[in-house]
């Protein structure tokens, strides 16, 4: 059984780009064996919020806590071996290589992997750094897929191996920006189910996401950013019945 995984908190977080205050004092928690989501219009703060949290971006104030300590000021890959990983809203798929490669990448980056393979020097993890990308391919559905070039694999299919790079990673701290983006009812239904396994294993899970029917199917917890602020917070059912975050949605 996997450790549990630690709490990512974010107090105080804010960020600005010159002029642009993007996120202004945003307070967050994504407690384990839960799924928060992040909701907002375009332009509210979100991918920011989202990148001072996996480490992307730096806060110009505030902090980031992983289990009760200050991540805020480590670059993304030192976030990853604390077990925190993160999915990209643009696809950071390597389309020279297959299925099984793309999520390899992720393996490597595991807490207690070398990165050796990934430079082609001999690695004393290889057996567990194989063991920890097929377990990811199997939980992603992409197991029959794995010796496939990722180049020709439709927009969908490309969102589960980015997901399933992540997950090679042993995250115990999952942070996910549209995951749903290009996905049919067919893959949303299989993604919505891997990441309720997910959190049923203890996972601590953030969705930035526009599908409100799958926020409302999936989130435990609901935030609603909108200029930069957390104007709403609670269950997802109160939340997403609340008129006036409706209102938000449909200027989104
Ligand atoms: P969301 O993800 O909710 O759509 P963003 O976090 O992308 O919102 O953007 C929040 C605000 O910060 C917007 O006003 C956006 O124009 C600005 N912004 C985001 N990234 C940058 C950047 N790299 N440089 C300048 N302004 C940015
Ligand atoms: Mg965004």
């Amino acid at each position: 059984p996997a450790a549990p995984s630690p709490h990512l908190t974010a107090r105080g977080v804010v960020r600005r780009f010159g002029g642009v205050i993007a996120v202004d004092g945003v307070d967050l928690s994504v407690p384990p064996a839960r799924i928060t989501a992040l909701v907002g219009p375009n332009g509210a703060g979100k991918s920011t919020l989202f990148d001072c949290l996996s480490g992307t971006l730096r806060p110009d104030a505030g902090r980031v806590l992983l289990g009760g300590r200050d991540i805020a000021h480590l670059p993304d890959y030192r976030r990853a071996r604390l077990g925190l990983a993160r999915t990209f809203q643009q696809l950071a798929i390597f389309p020279g290589l297959t299925v099984a490669e793309n999520v390899r990448i992720g393996a490597e980056g595991r807490p207690g992997g070398t990165l050796r393979g990934l430079v082609g020097l001999p690695d004393p993890a290889r057996g567990q750094t194989a063991l920890a990308t097929d377990r990811a391919l199997r939980l992603a559905g992409l197991a029959a897929l794995r010796d496939h070039p990722v180049a020709d694999l439709p927009t969908g299919t490309l969102r589960m191996v980015e997901l399933a790079r992540a997950l090679a990673g042993a995250p115990r701290v999952l942070l996910l920006d549209e995951p749903a983006a290009g996905l049919d009812a067919t893959e949303a239904t299989r993604l919505a189910a891997v990441l309720r396994a997910l959190s049923a294993e203890g996972m601590a899970l953030l969705l930035v996401e526009h599908d409100v029917d799958l926020v409302a199917e999936l989130a435990d917890v609901v935030y609603v950013m909108a200029a930069g602020r957390v104007v709403a917070r609670g269950p997802a059912a109160a939340v997403l019945a609340d008129p006036e975050v409706g209102a938000l949605w449909s200027r989104g």
